[in-house]
């Protein structure tokens, strides 16, 4: 995949710098001043030009590198940017969407002897989260048609040790946040939204990260909004708004009341100014996605086999992180899920058949004999922990999902049609195609 900015390339525009900046980048003649292309293709990720450049380059010649050296911050500038554009009152910029999980769950004290209730089908990053500070995790089965963690799933899997609801807007869809949020005020638990898909999604209109008391966001590099690496924690709350603050600095903020623990979980600057400048084209990156999301599913569902994730009634923007369906093999033939999506590659459409099954993993499974789990909760308690973790919806899902990612959104209507006319054809030469 071409890169306007590879590591060579960058140093090439830094030496070349005093020239980068003053000539339009139309008319660069300087031989080591590498220009991003004028056209990408719709496939390629993260996107740049010279709004990047420039931003980084400021950053390099300032010699404010970190958000600590004292004076204007590009990660304050990208906080109060990012929180203003999310309708949040406070953002916590951090290191990753991991550490924006940790620096939440270490503001509020998540530890040994807590259930931490998640969904299956995520990222493994959520989990690790939890066991990170050695909390338990526990699983609450998917919601068939959304792919989100199921609420009447979740109310079955609330304990007196349940210190903390995390679910995630997986795909950048939000999950049924009514339910959750009605959950979270009844048994008077803490809600935390995973949001790390979801910048600009909205539940009800209004953007999600603050539904719950607070939301973490990614910026890793696959993410709809990145610096290669990145994270942040929104909030309403004032509290726990300084309690992540001073989580995430060694003695930083002091302005909340310390539980003892903490780490270095900072942004650099050079990521804030990257975030700054992809801001600028987060919103018509959105639209474009959006409408063709849109159009997608209504090809789409006119295709037997073919079922579109569907959302929550409350959604009323996803960020289309990741395009989910459920394919269904005996609307074609047979057609085992691999054969479908090789033959789609064939055809020039790239697909995934998603995550695997998490609660079912190697990884997941390795807590229950970790010495350390079995010393806190007892051996018992750990065996019988891998019983609580059954969702068979779940088991069912990870064998049909069918996924594009969210560059694929940002190409043409003629792109939507040719993923639709893709699947049409395959189905016509199922037969065929699953004898061979
Ligand atoms: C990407 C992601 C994370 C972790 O973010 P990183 O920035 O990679 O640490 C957590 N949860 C979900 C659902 C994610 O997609």
């Amino acid at each position: 995949m071409p890169r306007p900015l590879t590591r060579r390339t960058f140093l090439g525009s830094a030496a070349g710098a005093g020239l980068a900046l003053a000539i339009p980048p139309s008319s660069a003649a300087e031989p080591t001043v590498v220009r991003p292309p004028a056209a990408k293709a719709a496939s390629d990720w993260p996107l740049s030009d010279h709004r990047d450049e420039a931003a980084l380059l400021a950053v390099l010649r300032s010699g404010k590198w970190g958000r600590t050296s004292g004076g204007a911050s590009r990660v304050k500038d990208f906080e109060t940017a990012f929180a203003s554009r999310m309708q949040a009152r406070h953002c916590v910029a951090t290191s990753s969407g991991t550490t924006a999980l940790l620096t939440a769950l270490g503001a509020l004290n998540v530890g040994p002897g807590d259930e931490v209730i998640m969904p299956p089908y995520t990222f493994v990053a959520t989990f690790n989260a939890i066991t990170a500070n050695f909390a338990l995790p526990v699983f609450a089965d998917t919601d068939a048609a959304s792919f989100q963690i199921d609420p009447a799933k979740v109310s079955a899997a609330i304990t007196p040790a349940t210190k903390l609801l995390l679910p995630v807007h997986i795909a950048g869809s939000p999950a049924d946040l009514d339910a959750l949020s009605a959950l979270a005020t009844s048994r008077k638990i803490t809600l935390l939204e995973d949001a790390c898909q979801a910048p600009l999604a909205e539940w009800r209109g209004r953007p999600v990260g603050t539904v719950g008391l607070g939301g973490c966001f990614s910026f890793q590099a696959s993410k709809n909004l990145t610096s290669g690496e990145g994270g942040a924690i929104l909030t309403d709350d004032e509290t726990f708004a300084h309690l992540c603050y001073d989580f995430h600095t060694p003695g930083g903020g002091k302005k909340s009341a310390s539980s003892g623990r903490g780490a270095n979980y900072r942004l650099t600057e050079f990521q804030a100014a990257v975030l700054l400048a992809q801001m600028t084209r987060l919103e018509a990156q959105a639209t474009t996605r959006d409408a063709n999301a849109a159009y997608l599913s209504e090809l789409l569902r006119k295709i037997p086999g073919i079922t579109p994730a569907a959302l929550a009634p409350g959604v009323t923007r996803s960020a289309w992180h990741l395009y989910m369906l459920h394919y269904e093999s005996a609307n074609f033939a047979g057609l085992p899920r691999a054969k479908f999506i090789a033959a789609l590659a064939k055809e020039g459409v790239a697909a995934s058949s998603g995550y695997t099954s998490l609660n079912t993993s190697a990884h997941v499974k390795a807590l229950a004999s970790n010495p350390h789990y079995q010393r806190l909760y007892g051996k018992d308690t750990m065996a019988r922990w891998m019983d609580r973790n059954h969702c068979p919806v779940n088991d069912r899902l990870v064998e049909a999902a069918v996924w594009f990612g969210q560059t694929k959104l940002l190409g043409s209507r003629t792109d939507m049609e040719k993923i639709a006319s893709a699947i049409t054809s395959i189905q016509l030469r199922a037969g065929e195609l699953a004898r061979s």
